[in-house]
């Protein structure tokens, strides 16, 4: 059975007073309660040592990182390596998000590289899959999301594949207010279980976690995580708020 997991992309936002208040009121909601899934928080760059400081102390959540470069070091400024972030002690990390795929021009090709570069260093990729409402209009959308997945992960050796977290982030419901329903989720997330399952093997495909994410909130996480392939969540939106974060975390 797959682990459970909410994790939270902070993306590029609040000063760094800012971050300090939202870690600690998160670190003292989550202290309230008993919760029953992995929690990952993924602020901006800048902020991981602080967020891992504060983390360290509590024990309540795993830090992660928004992005790393597909390079190992060198001469290729303003990108961060992945041996930088384990030397951070961040545990995990989002790769192939849409806004870096359509901002950024980043292709299955560079993800993979990504991908890699995070395996080298024992830092768990989140890979994030999606498509477009006209692919999803199209007819197209379960064709999409197997060639993202195909591309950028397919050449790993199963025991390289274990260590990602798959993101089944539909674009037209990042950031939009407009949520998947519970039943296209569990669809999407079924189908991405039974795509590894014909590549790796039942067993690899059973333990791989599978987020959901796109205006995932505090009022409908409970319903979108009773699905049986549905893990838990990438929240965007949502987890700037302590609270409303916490009560996510807190729907399993
Ligand atoms: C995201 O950007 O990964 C995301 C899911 O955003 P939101 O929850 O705001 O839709």
């Amino acid at each position: 059975m797959a682990n459970k997991m909410v994790a939270g992309n902070w993306k590029m936002n609040k000063t760094f007073q800012e971050a300090e208040e939202l870690i600690s009121e998160l670190i003292e909601e989550l202290e309230k309660s008993e919760h029953k899934c992995e929690v990952v928080v993924c602020p901006p760059a800048l902020y991981l040592e602080m967020t891992s400081d504060y983390s360290s102390d509590s024990g309540v959540m795993k830090i992660g990182a928004q992005n790393v470069s597909e390079y190992e070091k060198g001469a290729y400024t303003g990108e961060i390596a992945a041996g930088m972030l384990a030397s951070m002690n961040v545990d995990y990390c989002i790769v192939g998000h849409s806004e870096r795929r359509k901002y950024f021009g980043e292709t299955n090709k560079q993800l993979a590289l990504k991908v890699e570069r995070l395996l080298e260093n024992a830092i768990r990729p989140i890979f994030c899959c999606g498509e477009l409402l006209e692919e999803r209009e199209a007819g197209n959308h379960f064709l999409v999301v197997e060639k993202q997945i195909e591309e950028a992960l397919f050449h790993f050796g199963s025991d390289e594949f274990m260590n990602i977290i798959i993101a089944y982030e539909p674009v037209w419901a990042i950031g939009t207010g407009k949520t998947a329903t519970p039943d296209q989720a569990q669809e999407m997330h079924a189908f991405i279980r039974r795509v590894i399952s014909n590549k790796y093997g039942n067993e690899v495909a059973e333990a791989t976690t599978i987020l959901y994410g796109g205006s995932c909130n505090a009022q409908n996480a409970k319903e979108l995580f009773s699905n049986p392939d549905v893990d838990g969540g990438l929240i965007g939106g949502a987890s700037l708020k302590a609270k409303d974060f916490a009560a996510i975390v807190n729907s399993f």
